[in-house]
């Protein structure tokens, strides 16, 4: 390429109009319907700009895994330790299941990056034979009674990780076309606890609860929602085994001049309760186990065994309790978490970071109030929410019901001096014991 000096304007001499090489100079000349010309250098020194831009984007640092930031199960389980109580074959079940789904997020970083350098290079040679390997998603079933810890495991995992968390219940999910909500509204309660920030939403942590209530043979299925629960299942399936869905960006239905936004759900983690009633009986019938007996004895057989036979499920047994074997099979890590006994519960009113009595002594003290509460008292709230069967998740209302009334009164008096709470306060409803001034 030339400059004339009288014209001003550009001439072509059949050379490249980057790098001015000429036409003998180079292999290919590509000319563009303006009547400029670029080479073979030049293109592939374009292609090293954009992908080294590229790279550059891929490794911004609030969007990359790196093996060393990911905390090793021991770690993970760790964290856990602070807040929840027990359960610790389902805290390092859940732990190691975590750290392999992360593992697998970084191998596939790793080999999209080996497949663009090796396409970018006209490398026609395959990836390494270990980049080949396809590690699946290690999908987590969780099965234990309700009130045990299922969905704060989930959550509090996402919080360790600082992951985006969304919970969504299987009862109010439908197949498309029935009155409910569509499966693809649980993404967008993902991205929303993302911030509309779509790839961080892409790695987060979905955890559906009850999904034991969506079997073919759930009793307690809606009567809105298709007759088998089996529609709503395959749509699931769709989601757990990664597909790019797309989302109603105000949820709701899907119409048909709607914008959708896209999300991939390959990488994210989906953890699935339920409490799964009566797969005691499947089980102990796979081995041979009959709960035959006198009337009296089975229910102490039973109260026994919900939890411990839990330990020994199979993928079989959740198929046969009415879960199609295609989602059986995405969820191949299945872990039973144990019915909380009375000291479980005494400790979990005591010991994890944001413990309840702690709470309570937190906005006592907030009024200069000590508040302290006796070993027999927290024994008696915890066999009250053994009583009413609630789990774990009883024992805040337990409390209320008998703080509510002193914490009317705590404000307007300035003469107590700390407030102690004792088994009859608890089980007979007298007023807790106080020190005034
Ligand atoms: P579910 O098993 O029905 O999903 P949740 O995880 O929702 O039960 O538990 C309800 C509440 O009970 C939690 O928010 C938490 O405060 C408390 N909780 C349950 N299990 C435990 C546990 N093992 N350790 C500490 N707190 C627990």
């Amino acid at each position: 390429m030339a400059q004339n000096s009288h014209t001003g304007r550009i001439k072509i001499d059949r050379g490249c109009s980057f790098c001015g090489r000429g036409e003998n100079d180079v292999e290919f000349l590509i000319p563009s319907p303006t009547g400029l010309y670029i080479c073979d250098k030049c293109i592939d020194a374009c292609n090293d700009i954009i992908f080294d831009h590229m790279s550059a984007e891929n490794e911004n640092p609030s969007r990359t895994l790196s093996a060393e930031a990911l905390p090793t199960p021991h770690e993970m389980k760790a964290a856990l330790d602070e807040y929840i109580i027990g359960q610790d074959s389902a805290k390092i079940a859940l732990s190691v299941a975590v750290y392999n789904h992360y593992k697998r997020l970084l191998h596939n970083d790793m080999r999209r990056k080996l497949e663009a350098a090796s396409r970018h290079k006209k490398d026609t040679d395959a990836l390494p034979a270990e980049e080949e390997v396809d590690i699946q998603k290690s999908n987590v079933l969780l099965i234990g009674p309700t009130g045990v810890g299922k969905t704060f495991l989930a959550q509090t995992l996402a919080k360790t990780l600082e992951v985006p968390f969304a919970i969504a219940d299987a009862t109010t999910l439908t197949e498309a076309g029935y009155a409910g909500e569509d499966v693809e509204n649980i993404l967008l309660r993902l991205i929303q606890a993302a911030d509309f920030d779509i790839e961080l939403a892409e790695r987060g942590i979905i955890y559906i609860d009850e999904i034991d209530k969506i079997s073919r043979r759930s009793e307690n299925r809606s009567i809105t929602r298709d007759v088998s629960g089996e529609g709503v299942q395959q749509a699931l399936l769709k989601i757990l085994e990664g597909t790019v869905a797309n989302v109603p960006p105000q949820g709701g239905r899907k119409h048909p001049n709607q914008e959708f936004i896209q999300i991939n759900t390959e990488n994210i983690l989906f953890i699935c309760g339920g409490a799964f009633d009566t797969l005691d009986q499947i089980i102990d019938q796979r081995k041979g186990q009959s709960s035959l007996g006198f009337s009296g004895d089975i229910k102490t057989k039973k109260d026994k065994q919900s939890t411990a036979v839990f330990k020994d499920v199979s993928a079989h047994d959740i198929v046969k309790f009415g879960l199609i074997p295609e989602l059986v099979g995405r969820l191949p890590v299945i872990v039973g978490l144990e019915n909380l006994d009375r000291d479980a519960l005494v400790r979990i009113l005591r010991e994890p970071k944001n413990a309840v009595t702690k709470q309570y002594q937190k906005l006592f003290s907030m009024d200069n109030v000590e508040l302290h509460f006796t070993e027999d008292g927290l024994q008696a709230v915890a066999e009250k929410a053994i009583e009413r069967n609630t789990g774990a998740r009883g024992l805040r209302s337990i409390l209320e019901e008998v703080m509510t009334d002193i914490m009317y009164d705590i404000p307007s008096r300035k003469d107590i001096v700390s407030v102690t709470i004792n088994r009859e306060c608890i089980t007979e409803k007298a007023a807790p014991i106080l020190e005034l001034k």
